[in-house]
């Protein structure tokens, strides 16, 4: 039998879902749960009164989903926060989508890439508090097949994301820095791809150190996630909130970071989340700057949502790094429609050129 590779981050196989300890349970996020056909079958078969539950709960209309309570919860979470399907019928028995999340995949030729995405908690805890520098493993796994696409490209793209990764971990520049450098170079990518000359060496990353510079570029873009759609009620007064404060709150920064040092791994491993799940996306789209964009966007406000609950609280805990990742990842990075708002708003808004980013940093 033929096979290909699955090639995952070291810390993927540290996932456990916490179950019951998780204080905001994917299973109350609202979330529609599509049903694979052979657990529909399944669901289908079961007799007794569980038998009965199930298909009271599916709504079989379509893609046949689970009927959600009016709170966004799923009807078979139990009020101690446990799955009735897992109890009734066993770990096998969940449907394709309860069973792999927070799991996320990509197909290439011969090579199948995964991680654990930022909206659970458990899996933004592990990949916040990574402390040594990216690496990943492969194991072999039955081929599956992929769309046709441009190896050349993918192979460049590929070397690519090695260099960017390799300079978020460079332990010698500033995190601002950094972040100017990628942009650069996401830039300079960019334009070879247009020209149709990319090749992975001959752009190299100028690593300039330059000061942080007070800018209210990020102002624009907090105010732009305004208009996304929202999953949480909460979210929108909470941004709102941290906009309106944002004068008074933002040149405190080389202040927080100073006061806490552990922000700027965390930062990195956030930036190197981003850049591992999305970048070689662009094997398909040949767009790299919103790749890039996504995930300067993505650090720069958590950077900054972390820097208005230090000062609010007046100290700044794993815990509520994990809870604001988790919940800007829920609100942006889980919504197809805000993903591709903000991809398209790299292209399309003043607020999102690439120099606009930079003066962020
Ligand atoms: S969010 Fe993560 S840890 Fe919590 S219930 Fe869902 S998969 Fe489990």
């Amino acid at each position: 039998m033929k096979n290909m590779k699955l090639r995952a981050p070291k810390y993927f196989k540290d996932f456990q879902c916490i179950a019951d300890k998780c204080k905001n349970s994917c299973c109350s996020a609202g979330w529609e749960i599509d049903i694979d056909n052979n657990s529909v079958k399944l669901y289908n078969k079961t007799n007794g009164e569980f038998g009965q539950k199930l298909k009271r709960n599916i709504d079989f209309n379509g893609q046949p989903h689970f009927k959600l309570k009016k709170n966004g919860t799923c009807p078979f979470l139990t009020k101690d926060k446990l799955c009735e399907i897992y109890i009734n019928l066993g770990s096998n028995s969940l449907c394709h989508i309860c069973k792999e999340h927070p799991r996320y995949y990509e197909w290439f030729e011969g090579i199948k890439e995964c991680g654990i995405g930022l909206c659970c908690e458990e899996a933004a805890r592990i990949i916040l508090s990574q402390n040594q520098n990216f690496s990943t493993y492969e194991t072999e796994i039955p081929y599956e097949s992929v769309e046709k696409y441009d190896n050349t490209l993918h192979e460049n793209l590929t070397i690519i994301r090695k260099k960017i990764i390799a300079h978020i971990e460079n332990p010698e520049i500033s995190f601002n820095s950094k972040m100017k450098n990628i942009i650069s170079y996401g830039n300079s990518i960019q334009q070879k791809i247009y020209d149709n000359s990319l090749t992975s060496l001959e752009i190299e990353l100028e690593n300039t150190d330059t000061n942080f510079k007070y800018s209210d570029s990020l102002k624009n873009i907090l105010k732009f996630l305004l208009n996304l759609e929202t999953c949480n009620k909460d979210w929108i007064p909470y941004l709102e909130r941290c906009i309106n404060l944002y004068d008074d709150n933002y040149i405190r920064l080389p202040e927080f970071i100073s006061a806490n040092p552990k922000v700027n791994k965390y930062l990195e491993n956030i930036a190197t989340y981003f850049i591992w799940r999305y970048f070689l996306k662009a094997t398909f789209d040949e767009d790299v700057l919103s790749k890039i964009g996504l995930m300067t966007i993505s650090v720069s406000v958590i950077r900054y949502l972390f820097l208005c609950e230090w000062i609010e609280s007046g100290n700044l805990s794993l815990d509520s790094c994990i809870n604001i990742v988790r919940t800007f990842s829920e609100e942006i990075e889980y919504s197809e429609e805000n993903l591709a708002e903000l991809c398209d708003a790299c292209y399309e808004s003043q607020d999102f050129s690439s120099k606009k980013l930079k003066e962020i940093f």
